[in-house]
């Protein structure tokens, strides 16, 4: 095992990192902008360094910076956390290049698993199903395209091979649409991220999100953890997330996350790592796959006992994988609000100071923040400033122990989402469970037509 960890990111996943590597014994190095160096994660490491301004591009996402901090500390491996550098090949191989470990798969898998074309015909060639479509990129030729679309069947829809969180694809309903939308979608790709390719998929009108966790080690070993629903999204941004997925049977969970980890053996996969699905009418149908930690690991750990963390830095070291499949086992229900700092109804951020902290508790409740009482959110970064997590033994007792968590939370001088959490967990669309990926913004827009004055 390593001595010494440096943690290339911020916030209240800087904090679970540090949490599980200090668990083992483990020295850690903090490095930070100059707007953070009241971070909770910052004050309980052992050493930190500030590497540069606030804005992202010249501290968190400075490469240079960061090599020069692990080189100047002595730190054996760099965990990358998720966002920022965590899905940057050219990153892990710049870590290992000069001599450190980087806590993730290896760059040629993070490479694949960016190009979106390469992602999914991998997942083919492995045998993961995916959703029907063109078979790579489009030809320039629209009279191609809008065969290809017949055949498919619509609506269908066009997505940017560059493309990312959620943006630059469009749908079309019938092929009519194609001639306007493809040279549309083509130009703001290319703006969008230096890149005209595109490629098609089936559009499903109702699918929910879910995604499988797995883990693989050095030594031919990989498992699953089971899946979690995460449908209820806003702008495409998970809201809440909770697993097991409500309905889901043993059989089809066991079914997807054998293709899963099939998969990771056959592409050489090392590491922690999420296939994202869509789930409509009972199949399964491959998006993405993220080469990182996720935000709502938690869920996972909450209904297996695991420490995903843990065992990524235990990968990282080269041991091999401390569960057999036939050990994983889920107990009960977890689910988790993410707590941002913006306004419940408009969104809108809302960095400010904590003048008053305190995290709910009791049996099954999980709070994962780095909020403290005098602690003030940077404008800079995300949003995000907490994660409370609770655990039932089932899904009923879970949501009424998430209520009792939300009614307990204080974020004096802090507008958050906290409300938003309040008023969905109620909602028969959410506790019927189930509810697809359309869900939250339709409940959004009637919620907003039911507030709005008379006449207005
Ligand atoms: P990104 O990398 O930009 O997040 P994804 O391919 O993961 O792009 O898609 C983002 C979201 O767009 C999905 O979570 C889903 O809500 C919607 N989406 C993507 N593909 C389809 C599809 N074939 N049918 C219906 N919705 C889709």
């Amino acid at each position: 095992m390593f001595e010494k960890v440096l943690i290339a990111n911020r916030g209240e996943i800087a904090l679970r990192i540090l949490r599980a590597c200090h668990e083992l014994g483990l020295r850690v190095v903090a490095v930070h902008s100059s707007a953070d160096t009241q971070l909770k994660h910052v004050r309980l490491a052992d050493e930190s360094v500030c590497i540069g301004p606030p804005a992202s591009a010249q501290s968190y996402l400075n490469i240079p910076a960061i090599i020069a901090a692990a080189e100047v500390t002595g730190a054996d491996a760099i965990h990358p956390g998720y966002g920022f550098l965590s899905e940057n090949a050219d990153f892990a191989e710049r870590v290992e290049t000069s001599g450190f470990v980087f806590i993730g798969p290896p760059p040629a898998a993070i490479r694949t698993m960016g190009d979106k074309v390469q992602a999914i015909q991998t997942m083919k060639a492995a045998g993961v199903p995916t959703v029907p479509g063109s078979d790579g990129v489009l030809a320039d030729d629209i009279g191609s395209v809008v065969r290809l679309a017949e055949e498919i069947g619509l609506p269908v829809i066009v997505k940017a091979v560059g493309g990312g969180g959620g943006r630059g694809m469009r749908v079309a309903l019938s092929s009519a649409e194609l001639p306007d939308l493809i040279p549309l979608t083509r130009g703001e790709a290319q703006a969008a991220f230096g890149d005209s390719r595109l490629y098609m998929e089936k559009f499903l009108t109702h699918p929910r999100h879910v995604e499988i966790q797995v883990l693989a080690d050095a030594h031919g070993n990989a498992i699953h953890l089971g899946e979690r629903d995460c449908s209820m999204q806003r702008r495409h941004q998970k809201v809440i997330e909770e697993a097991p997925a409500p309905g889901l049977a043993a059989g089809e969970r066991e079914r997807i996350g054998r293709l899963c980890t099939r998969a990771c053996l056959e592409m050489g996969y090392r590491g922690a790592g999420t296939f994202e699905f869509l789930y409509q009418d009972g199949e399964f149908y491959f998006i993405e796959m993220n080469t990182r930690l996720q935000v709502e690991h938690p869920v996972t750990e909450m209904i297996t006992g695991l420490d995903i963390v843990q065992e990524q830095l235990r990968i990282a070291a080269g041991e091999p994988l401390g569960v057999r499949q036939e050990d994983v086992s889920f107990s009960g229900h977890a689910i988790e609000c993410r707590i941002n700092a913006e306004h419940p109804e408009t969104f809108a951020p809302s960095p400010g100071s904590v003048s008053l902290w305190h995290a709910p508790g009791g049996p099954g409740v999980r709070v994962d923040s780095h909020l403290y009482t005098g602690y003030t959110v940077p404008p800079f970064y995300d949003s995000l400033v907490g994660k409370l997590v609770a655990w039932g033994v089932n899904r009923p007792a879970a949501i009424a122990r998430m209520q009792l968590a939300l009614n307990e939370i204080v974020t004096e001088g802090l507008v958050t989402n906290v409300p938003l959490h309040q008023i969905l967990l109620d909602s028969d669309g959410f506790s019927g469970g189930g509810a697809d990926i359309h869900f939250l913004e339709k409940w959004l827009a009637r919620e907003a037509v039911s507030e709005a004055p008379e006449g207005a």
